[in-house]
């Protein structure tokens, strides 16, 4: 499982690799612990900027107050070869989230308060398990917009007790420049997702007419912050950014778009991940049941004397009534393949594609 190095120019290759963490002064450390304290008080992490006070138990639109709530802990294999490796990624999955995708993949964490509650110190302590008993490769912090100063805090506990792995920012990019500028020196690798362009269709789907404006600006200051990514010669990502786009039914247009940006206003050798998984989930292809139930409808059928036939007309009609009707099928092979074909015209290369040598894809 060894780097070809033919096929990887030494600019993204590390010959070792310390986690920027650990690399921090202890005033440096000092100030960032005050600074996540400040910005729990009085919270405009992201931008619903509520302005709660979260140390005092409010909760703003993210739902969750002073402590993070964690569904999922563990080992996880299902990210990119270079990120999960042979071992895993050690992923923490965050319930809630401050944006409301309608299409959400992982809905049943995201827009459910289910979970345990952890102070920063338990968390941290959580990471030490998954590096010394899990031998992951990395934290890998998924959906933690809404709890960038447990985050903080969790990490400078768990430098404090030894913890030398690298940590993953996994986020769908609605961040704030001020959460970033609290992450800068704490995280190594982020993983942004970029979902759609158009303000109409993030408005729609995502329920945050600014996301496009916000995920431009956020892709940016984290690229300033860690680069391009780079590995260590086993072929496990150390450092950088890696984008992923979920190629979306009927929105290669805006995908396009997606990768015209990343080549011209940030980087050609960023890596991207397009991604064709894509399925209709959450809210996606529900009936509308526009405040009548269905044996209501079936009561009335059946006065009028219509029987199964008056039925199936009826359940035909609904079909047609399916919520976000648009995006209620699986994407195409020619759609995922435009998305490609406009990121290489726009002079990306490295992608996340199955490798054509021994070793992970890099
Ligand atoms: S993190 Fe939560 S409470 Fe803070 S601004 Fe965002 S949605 Fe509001």
């Amino acid at each position: 499982m060894l780097l070809n190095l033919q096929t990887t120019p030494p600019p993204f290759l590390h010959d070792t690799y310390t986690p920027r963490y650990i690399l921090l002064s202890e005033p440096d450390c000092a100030k960032k612990r005050s600074q996540a304290y400040a910005h729990l008080a009085k919270c405009n992490l992201c931008p619903r900027k509520c302005g709660v006070n979260r140390l005092e138990g409010k909760t703003g639109w993210c739902l969750i107050g002073e402590r993070a709530k964690v569904n999922v802990i563990a080992p996880h294999f299902g990210e990119e070869p270079c990120i999960q490796g042979h071992h895993g990624s050690g992923s923490v999955f965050f319930s809630m989230c401050n944006l409301r995708c309608v299409f959400c993949q992982n809905h049943d964490i995201s827009h459910q308060r289910n979970g345990m509650d952890l102070t920063p110190e338990e968390l941290g302590d959580w990471y030490i398990k998954l590096q010394e008993v899990g031998n992951v490769h990395n934290i890998n912090l998924v959906t933690p917009e809404h709890v960038v100063p447990q985050v903080a805090l969790s990490i400078l506990h768990a430098r404090s007790l030894g913890h030398r792995i690298p940590i993953i920012y996994n986020t769908s990019s609605y961040d704030s420049l001020e959460s970033l500028a609290l992450l800068d020196g704490l995280i190594d690798i982020y993983l942004p997702d970029f979902k759609v362009w158009e303000p109409s269709t993030s408005k729609r789907l995502l329920k945050a007419d600014d996301y496009a404006a916000t995920a431009r600006e956020s892709i940016k200051a984290m690229h300033a912050q860690v680069g391009d990514l780079c590995f260590t010669g086993d072929g496990i990502a150390k450092s950088g950014v890696l984008v992923r786009h979920l190629v979306m039914p009927g929105l290669e247009e805006e995908g396009a778009k997606i990768m015209r940006w990343l080549a011209e206003e940030v980087s050609r050798d960023m890596f991207v991940n397009i991604m064709e998984q894509y399925r209709p989930s959450a809210y996606v292809g529900k009936e509308r049941t526009r405040g009548r139930r269905k044996e209501e409808v079936n009561g009335e059928a059946a006065a009028a004397g219509e029987g199964e036939e008056g039925r199936g007309e009826e359940k035909e009609k609904k079909k047609e009534e399916r919520r976000y009707a648009e995006i209620n099928r699986a994407v195409k092979g020619e759609e995922v393949e435009s998305v490609r074909k406009a990121a290489e015209r726009a002079g990306l290369w490295r992608f996340c594609d199955p490798p054509r040598h021994d070793g992970f894809n890099i």
